[in-house]
């Protein structure tokens, strides 16, 4: 693989590596705020050893969701999708780390519950597609479509002491 230093996104690992770095678009989405879940969410995350770089409790507006979910727009679902994602915060992060943007969906679970694995933060925590509990960018390039859309003010670069315990 071709490495890509650059000092936000890449940190040295205890053999001296330089690891490119990749972010994740992660939201807890209103339900979750309402039932408490939110610390359940950034737990998995936290605990798994990825780095937060972004977070924030947003009340999103209407022309941010439907940006955010425009491939989605001629679905039959998409009002309804609407009402749900506006109908209070939810919590906009972004997380860093190595292949974060599958593994992160992979710990999100399949996007109707009933087919999330148990394990799965959906799998555990859900039950309707409708309310499904976390949003996750499904690809690299989306990832930082959704950073740049509700972080337009950046992220934070910082260097997290634990990195040479959880990266060989
Ligand atoms: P994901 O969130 O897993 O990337 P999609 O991008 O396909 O999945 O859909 C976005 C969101 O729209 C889902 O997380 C879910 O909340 C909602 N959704 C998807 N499919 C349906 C459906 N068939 N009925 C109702 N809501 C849906």
């Amino acid at each position: 693989t071709r490495m890509v230093p650059s000092r936000s996104m890449s940190l040295h690992g205890s053999r001296g590596l330089c690891m490119a770095m990749e972010r994740t678009y992660i939201m807890a989405k209103p339900d979750a705020v309402q039932r408490g879940l939110v610390s359940d969410i950034i737990g998995r995350f936290e605990k798994k050893g990825y780095k937060l770089v972004a977070l924030k409790l947003v009340k999103p507006a209407r022309s941010l969701l439907e940006e955010h979910y425009d491939s989605l727009k001629d679905k039959a679902f998409f009002p309804s999708l609407m009402d749900y994602m506006t109908s209070g915060p939810v919590v906009a992060m972004v997380w860093e780390g190595k292949n974060v943007v599958a593994t992160g969906r992979t710990m999100l679970g399949a996007t109707n519950p009933l087919e999330s694995a148990p394990g799965t933060i959906r799998g555990d925590f859900s039950i309707e597609v409708g309310r499904n509990i976390c949003h996750g960018s499904d690809s690299v390039e989306n990832a930082e479509r959704e950073i740049k859309l509700w972080f337009g003010e950046g992220t934070i670069d910082w260097s997290s002491h634990s990195q040479g315990w959880i990266y060989e």
